[in-house]
């Protein structure tokens, strides 16, 4: 699996995504039960709100060889501060829609 992260602009300020990181090193979270290596192709912020560049964000991480794209949890549960974004439904929509048929998606890291 070759993932490519998108993660909260805002967030990126005061966190340096260590729990994600974790996450996968530890297939725990979103990532449990996931048996084949990992990748982390980038790990990319959204582009800041309210969220338009995410979507050409995911299209680059699946030109560098992305074959899933996840969403940090500091975008659709607010994690570390308790504060999800409220554009994460509209760049989930958007994102989804926009991907090609083989590549997978996951809203959340942990
Ligand atoms: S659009 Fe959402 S994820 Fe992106 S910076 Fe704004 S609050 Fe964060």
């Amino acid at each position: 699996m070759k993932i490519g992260i998108i993660r909260c602009l805002q967030t990126e300020d005061f966190c340096p995504g260590t729990t994600d990181f974790k996450m996968i090193k530890d297939r725990k979270g979103a990532f449990e039960g996931i048996q084949e290596d990992i990748e982390i192709v980038g790990f990319i912020n959204c582009g800041g709100c309210p969220g338009k560049k995410a979507v050409l964000r995911a299209r680059k991480l699946i030109e560098k060889g992305a074959d899933t794209i996840v969403f940090a949890s500091c975008i659709t549960k607010g994690n570390p501060v308790g504060y999800a974004c409220p554009f994460a439904k509209k760049m989930k929509e958007i994102i989804q829609k926009d991907l090609p048929e083989n590549i997978r998606y996951i809203d959340y890291t942990h």
